[in-house]
């Protein structure tokens, strides 16, 4: 925040007449974005067989309200078909450092618009995702595979980040604190932090975005986010709509990049002294490559990081109900959450009924297909490699004595499309046991008592989510609190929602997310001392 200050006193003008280009807004007056160019050039797909919107479909980086080519474009595949999308700018450094001082300079006008109207434009946002929502999750199925109806679920997941954001960034509120001077009193101040450079991954490509771009914008932050390669299409969406809800230029700008230019691209925008704040989701090992960034020019950070949940069932718990449990949290997206379960811990006294039954409603409930069929439930995974982790996992384990109830190889669909598996007789020497799967494959270990399986679920460097299925109360209060995790389902296997807390202990990640947590990510607390009263 010190950065921003000096920056806003003596700098924000020198750096207005470096960027010519954006036309900033006055403080506390709000300029929506110009007329958006028409629909950018796409090749292979838009109007195809998916019927994706050209309206929507943008190809270009997002940067101080402008739609900008690059010097370079990569290509985007629909990883179910491998049918082309379209070829999407490829951001370097010299844009991205570019989008930081777009977003620096807006920060200083929308650090200044009141928190009333901060939530009426996100709120129009909002509406503009619900009014669109056919046509965005038509975006996330065609650029990420996920079947349609988990897509239309992610949007209004995605969209709802932007509406409950939009409600806190009205509630933010400081303190009044009696000290023991009587001439004195003191007051804590809320003030957003600056800029946030916003990294996302694929699997989750518009709700990966609001969730942290909601709570910065409401705070008062402009963010620069970088998509994943895989995904843009959805970062790009978004821009659109929110250049069409009046969102001011600059506030949220969009650079996408291929995956050879990630790295420089992360390093510029993280390592930017006009960036204030870090909010990345994505993988352990690139977390601890941003916390470098972060260290090196000490920012904050927000790091939604990978994990490996276990799901116990105890020998008290409903079946049916631990099988309906862990067919939606092991399954969604095909398995590519992070808050999937990887590790099927069953006591010994219901083991066998428990496997049984699994594999009866995978067998009757998955249906792996192009994610854009009705009936489709397993999508394809995002690419070769992540089918080819999923096979390494399972031969692995089989080499060292693991069965395959079902599945457990390829699928006949493609390259892309893995078999959901399930084994028994797993045990954790396995791979599949201390490396995140990231697929569909439910490895199952046996065990026999309470302390067994705490041991076990916390055997592990991260700790993201965990789940366990139990009808015994004081079981279920001592487990909930011995997992080593930051989110925990007891009798249920989805857990996600805006309101509440979302993230992870140990190198499942730093900070919280949603709920009414996450706006703090992007506020500062400063002290103000007032005396001679
Ligand atoms: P990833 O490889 O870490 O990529 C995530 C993002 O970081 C992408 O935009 C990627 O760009 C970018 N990136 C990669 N290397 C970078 C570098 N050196 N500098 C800057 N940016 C870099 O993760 P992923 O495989 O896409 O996503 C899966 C992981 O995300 C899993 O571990 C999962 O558990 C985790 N995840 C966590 C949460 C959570 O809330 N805790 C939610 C969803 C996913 P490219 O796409 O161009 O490589």
């Amino acid at each position: 925040m010190a950065t921003c200050f000096w920056l806003r006193s003596c700098g924000a003008r020198r750096l207005g007449s470096t960027f010519p280009g954006c036309r900033l807004p006055r403080a506390g007056g709000l300029v929506p974005a110009g007329p958006a160019p028409g629909p950018a050039q796409l090749r292979g797909y838009a109007g195809g067989l998916a019927g994706l919107s050209a309206a929507l479909l943008r190809t270009d980086s997002f940067v101080g309200g402008r739609w900008l080519p690059a010097a370079a474009t990569f290509p985007v595949q629909d990883p179910a078909s491998g049918a082309a999308l379209g070829m999407v700018a490829d951001c370097g450094v010299s844009e991205a450092r570019a989008a930081v001082r777009a977003a620096y300079e807006a920060f200083c006008s929308w650090r200044e618009v009141s928190a009333k109207e901060r939530s009426s434009l996100l709120r129009k946002w909002y509406n503009l995702m619900i009014q669109n929502k056919d046509d965005l999750a038509r975006i996330i199925t065609a650029e990420s595979g996920k079947p349609l109806k988990e897509a239309h679920g992610e949007i209004l997941y995605s969209a709802f980040f932007l509406e409950w954001f939009s409600e806190e960034a009205r509630r933010v509120y400081g303190d009044i604190i009696y000290t023991p001077a009587k001439d004195k009193r003191a007051l804590v101040l809320k003030q957003p932090v600056g800029v946030a450079a916003v990294i996302t991954p694929w699997n989750f490509p518009s709700a990966m975005i609001t969730r942290k771009v909601g709570a910065a914008l409401a705070a008062g932050c402009t963010v620069v986010v970088k998509p994943a390669e895989d995904t843009p299409f959805s970062a790009l969406a978004l821009a659109e709509l929110a250049s069409q809800a009046g969102i001011p230029p600059g506030v949220y700008n969009v650079i996408p990049c291929s995956r050879k230019n990630a790295k420089e691209v992360g390093e510029a925008i993280c390592t930017d002294p006009l960036v204030s704040k870090i909010s990345f989701t994505g993988s352990t090992t690139t977390g601890k490559i941003l916390l470098h960034h972060a260290a090196n020019s000490v920012k904050r950070v927000s790091m939604e990081l990978g994990g490996l949940a276990p799901f116990i069932v105890f020998d008290s718990a409903n079946v049916d109900q631990a099988v309906a449990g862990a067919l939606a949290s092991k399954f969604r997206n095909t398995g590519q959450t992070c808050v999937c379960s990887n590790r099927f811990l069953v006591q010994r006294g219901i083991h066998d009924a428990f496997v049984k039954a699994f594999a009866e409603a995978m067998k009757k409930n998955l249906h792996v297909g192009n994610g854009f069929e009705e009936g489709t439930t397993q999508g394809p995974l995002i690419n070769e490699k992540a089918v080819e982790k999923v096979e390494k996992q399972v031969n692995d384990a089989v080499s060292k004595g693991a069965t395959i109830v079902t599945g457990g190889k390829r699928h006949h669909l493609g390259k892309n499309f893995f078999e959901p598996t399930l084994l028994s007789n797993v045990t954790q020497d396995m791979l599949c046991t201390h490396e995140e799967t990231f697929g569909p494959l439910a490895p199952v270990i046996k065990f026999d008592t309470e302390e067994e399986a705490i041991a076990i679920a916390n055997a592990t460097d991260v700790g993201l989510a965990g789940y366990f299925y139990s009808q015994d109360p004081a079981q279920i209060w001592r487990v909930a609190e011995q997992l080593e995790v930051g989110m925990v389902g007891v009798n249920e296997g989805l857990i996600s929602s805006v309101e509440c807390p979302f993230g992870g202990v140990k190198q499942s990640g730093l900070g919280r997310e949603g709920s009414k947590y996450g706006i703090d990510e992007y506020l500062e607390l400063k002290y103000v001392c007032y005396g001679g009263l």
